[in-house]
This record gives C-alpha cells, structure tokens and sequence, in this order.
C-alpha cells in the first residue's frame, strides 16, 4: 500500500470518528433515512458516503458505471470509501481420516489483510443511458406518520421475539425487559398507546442490545436513543423522551451507533413498514 493510500486512509478515519461523534440522536435519525438506500453497505461507508455527499442514493465504482453505459461527468469528485483487501494464501488443511498421516493438502483461502480506499460516484454525477429498472431511484423516504398507532403497537407485538404481555404496575412505571432466562417484556397498561409504543421500543431495545453492553446505563442510553428514533420515524411525539439519555449519545463510543442502528432496523424491518432497499454491486 502506498504512502499515499495510506494517509488517505488515516485522513478519512479521523474525518470518519469525528463525524460520528458529533452526530446526535436527531442527526442519527436523518442518517437513517440515508442509510435506506445503502443497506448493503457497511455503516461505516454509508457513513462515508453521507458526510461526503448527503443527497446520494446510489454510488458505483467507475467500471460498473461504464458498463451500465453510463460516464462519470467530467470534473465531478469521487466519493471515498473502504472496501475490504483480502489476499490469498495457501494453508494446509489436515486429513479428517487419519491425522498421523504424513500427507497434508493445501488450499486456498483468503482472508483479510485490511482496508483500501476506494472512489465511487452517485448516479447523479453520471450520464448516458437510462438505469436498469432494478436500479431505478427509489421514491423519496416518508415520515411513517400514517400507520395507524393501533396497528403499529400489533404488529409489535406480533413480531417480537419475546413475548410482550400488558399487565398492571405502579403508574410511574412504563415497563420492563427481562432479558436472561424467559425473556420476556412487561408493558404498563395504566398508559395511553403512544407512551406503550414509546416503552415497547425501548424494552425491545434492550432484548436486542448485545450482551457485551454493561451497565445499566449504557443499556439506557443505547435503549432512550432507538426509542427517540423509532418515535421520530414514525411520527409519534416521543413525549416521554429522555434529554439526560439522549444527550449522553454523544460522548459514547463508536459502537453505540452501530447497535443503535442495527436494533432500529431490525425493529422496523419486522414491523415490515421500511421501504424495501436495493443491492447493488459495488464494483
Ligand atoms: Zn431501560
């Protein structure tokens, strides 16, 4: 690798992290939306490509451009992002049958070795003949404001991986997630059914957040910030929403956005209201 390549690299990881840092539930909410068109990217590079060009919605590499027929307009800046270097090598696999043998065949395998960076256009900065159907834009993301709240908590409830049962319990408790042995999630029937839908989100947060996750505030913070996003998603007032949770969002690391992301899709792929998403290949 190059040095040039590989202060690239660096510039663009920095860039990358301070990106993330900054961002707020509010922003995550947005990169959401962003983040529909590029599901098959990795969140880092869906990163990428939004801090380096918030309006795209469908990026290729050159050769896979020119092969659909199309040119990256002349003058227009590439858009950087990492794709995985695997190299080959050869390793020596043991003999299942008799392992004291001398014998020992090799193959091939590849693995990993790192990062490169690679340049990528959105299909706004290229011209020449129509996109294939498969690959035609999709219509712009909608608020989900529309889905009705009953039909919203159901589906919910009928998609979750635990059981959800409504019981009676002290009026300024919301609910809870019991997330070793049964697994299951309590909901305060004492509320109205925007704070229940509000309370689901967060306790099916909390079923989905990983077992690395320790503290009961860091589970809070990763749990407040989907409920706000979800809420925010689909059009309910997150009335109940934690400003403390919310605003300590931002001096988490890393990998809080990444469960957060991934919990709020899986939960809203469930619910099966997302807009589907396309793949296409990169390069
Ligand atoms: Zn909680």
């Amino acid at each position: 690798m190059g040095k040039k390549m590989r202060e690239k690299i660096k510039e663009y990881m920095s860039r990358l992290e301070d990106g993330i840092r900054a961002l707020t539930p509010a922003d995550l909410e947005q990169f959401l939306r962003f983040r529909r068109y590029f599901r098959n990217y990795s969140i880092f590079n869906t990163m990428l490509i939004y801090m380096q060009r918030p309006n795209a919605t469908l990026v290729a590499g050159m050769k896979k451009w020119n092969s659909l027929g199309r040119r990256v307009r002349k003058g227009e800046r590439a858009i950087w992002i990492f794709v995985p270097w695997f190299k080959k090598i050869e390793v020596k696999v043991e003999s299942e049958t008799d392992s004291d043998s001398e014998k020992k065949e090799t193959k091939t395998e590849e693995v990993l070795k790192g990062f490169i960076m690679r340049p990528v256009w959105d299909v706004s900065q290229t011209e020449g003949e129509p996109l294939p159907e498969d690959l035609a834009p999709l219509p712009a993301p909608e608020v989900k404001g529309n889905v009705s709240l009953k039909e919203l908590y159901h589906r919910l409830i009928e998609t979750s991986p635990v059981p959800v049962k409504e019981t009676s319990l002290p009026y300024n408790e919301y609910g809870f997630a019991v997330v070793r042995g049964e697994k299951h999630i309590q909901i305060n029937n004492a509320h109205d059914l925007k704070t229940k839908i509000v309370t689901l989100f967060h306790e099916l947060a909390h079923i989905e957040t990983p077992e690395k996750v320790k503290g009961r505030e860091e589970k809070d913070v990763i749990a407040e910030t989907v409920a706000y996003i979800l809420a925010g998603m689909y059009g309910i007032d997150n009335l109940k929403g934690s400003a403390v949770y919310l605003g300590m969002f931002e001096s988490r690391p890393i990998e809080f956005m990444e469960y957060v992301v991934g919990i709020v899709e899986r939960i809203s792929d469930r619910v099966g209201d997302m807009a589907d998403y396309r793949m296409v290949e990169n390069f």
